[in-house]
Parts: structure tokens; C-alpha cells; sequence
């Protein structure tokens, strides 16, 4: 078994937090967060582990290395609190378009996500938006949300993008093979953009040119219509989010220049 780490990983912070139930996200729109983070995030790690274990990892190291690259750029500029977490990624061994955040900074990339992400700054844009899905306590807001909170414990592994993809009904079905415990549910329509917006603002900041995530959402469009609906989503059409992101290209340019004044300037990209 193959299993990536992230070279960023720091010591796992075990902070008892017990949230609070209003609070709000990154961005400020108000959550209701009813579940505690440490039970989310020890739930996650060990659906995590049983996904990693069940499920085909890529050996590639060419391919391991360079989305490992694009991805620990991206965690290194997050804010200390959120830096912090365990992260953690697998690259899995699958033709499916797409990739997945959990609570506690466990992220999940099937390798034909490239085949959307076109070069580094492209699959910036989707880490940086499973990143922002974590950073942005998502999974705990969707399991807090009524008539779910008296479940128990509940681990959300969210799909990227493409939603209505035949592609992405494989993952689900894969990843329901490997979290057999897990319940899947899509974020909702307005963490789906807050994503879009912080995970640009995370990629500009790590030295990822953000205009390149019209295109990268426009690639996902493409390869959701070219597998019909299986699996019903809440992700905004790649119009709508293009539209949003485009709107704050003024914004994410400047971070994306200072980034490369300070000297962040990757270079993932295999030779
Ligand atoms: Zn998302």
C-alpha cells in the first residue's frame, strides 16, 4: 500500500475544542456548528484509512509528486490555525474526474482529475477549493444542518465539481466501498462558492496564477456533459462559479503577484 503524505505534516494539535453552535465561516457568512470538530476529524481519519486501504493507489511517483507539490504550496500559506491540522492526501489510482475534502484536512484526489487540471495553476484551483471546503468547517455545517443532528457521528465526503458526472458516480461508488460507514452528501449551493472564493484566495496566495480557474471549472463542465447525470448534486453550474471567481480576479491577482515578489513561484509541473 502507497500512501502520501504531505512533507508539511506537523504534529497532529489535539485541540478539545467543543464549538460553539453559531460562528462563522472564513468569508463571514454565519454557520450553525453543532457537531464537535475532534470526533468529525477522528471519524474522517479512520473512514480515511479504510478508503486508503480498499481503494487503488496511484504508483506513479512522477504524477504522486507533482500533485503533492501543487498541494503542499497550497497548505503552506493557510493561517497557522488551519496549517496546524494533520493533512493528509491520497492520490487514488482511478480514471474518475474528480477529488474530496473530509473534516480534519484529509484530502482525496482520483488521478483522472488531471484530465480536467490541465497544468499546476488548474489543479491549484482544485485543491485549493477541497482545502477551503476544510478550512470553511463545511462537513461539520452540512452534519450540524436540521434533522441531522441526531445521527451521531457523521462523516462527509464531498465530491468535486462535475456532480452530475457518470465519473463522479464511480467515485461515489468507490468511495461508498471504502467508507462503508460514510454518508455522503453534497455541500450546499453557497459552500460550494464560498469554496470557489477561498480556494482561489489560497491558490493566489501560494504563487498559482487564479485565472486559471475559469478554464479549470469550464474542463469539469465539459466532462460532466460528457457522462450524463447519475448522481444528483447542488454544484453550481461552471457558468455560475466562473462568473463569481472571474468577478474577483482584481482581488486574487494582487495576492498572486505579491506571492511571486515574495519568492513563491512554483514549480510542480513533472519535466
Ligand atoms: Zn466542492
Amino acid at each position: 500500500m502507497k500512501v502520501h503524505r504531505l512533507k508539511v505534516l506537523l504534529p497532529i494539535i489535539l485541540a478539545a475544542v467543543m464549538t460553539s453552535a453559531c460562528t462563522s465561516s472564513p468569508t463571514g457568512r454565519s454557520q450553525m456548528i453543532l457537531k464537535s470538530d475532534e470526533e468529525l476529524a477522528a471519524e474522517s481519519a479512520r473512514q480515511f484509512a479504510e478508503m486508503r486501504a480498499s481503494m487503488p493507489l496511484l504508483t506513479d511517483q512522477a504524477m504522486i509528486d507533482y500533485i503533492a507539490c501543487v498541494a503542499n504550496a497550497v497548505v503552506d500559506i493557510l493561517p497557522p490555525e488551519y496549517k496546524d491540522l494533520p493533512w493528509e492526501m491520497a492520490i487514488f489510482d482511478s480514471d474518475s474526474v474528480n477529488a474530496f475534502a473530509m473534516p480534519g484536512g484529509k484530502i482525496g484526489v482520483m488521478q483522472g482529475i488531471t484530465k480536467a487540471a490541465q497544468n499546476q495553476d488548474q489543479l491549484a484551483a482544485v485543491i485549493g477549493h477541497e482545502i477551503a471546503h476544510v478550512t470553511a468547517r463545511h462537513a461539520n455545517e452540512r452534519a450540524s444542518r436540521g434533522g441531522m443532528s441526531n445521527i451521531g457521528v457523521q462523516v462527509v465526503a464531498v465530491l468535486l465539481g462535475g456532480g452530475n458526472s457518470g465519473a463522479t458516480y464511480t467515485a461515489y461508488e468507490a468511495l461508498n466501498a471504502g467508507a462503508s460507514l460514510g454518508i455522503m452528501l453534497p455541500f450546499s449551493r453557497s459552500q460550494e462558492s464560498e469554496a470557489d472564493i477561498i480556494g482561489l484566495d489560497y491558490m493566489a496566495q501560494a504563487g498559482f496564477d487564479p485565472r486559471e480557474s475559469a478554464p479549470l471549472w469550464q474542463n469539469m463542465g465539459a466532462e460532466a456533459e460528457a457522462a450524463p447525470a447519475e448522481f444528483l448534486s447542488t454544484h453550481p453550474s461552471s457558468e455560475t462559479r466562473i462568473d463569481a471567481l472571474v468577478s474577483r480576479f482584481g482581488v486574487t491577482l494582487a495576492m498572486y503577484n505579491e506571492a511571486q515578489l515574495a519568492g513563491r513561484n512554483p514549480d510542480c509541473e513533472p519535466k
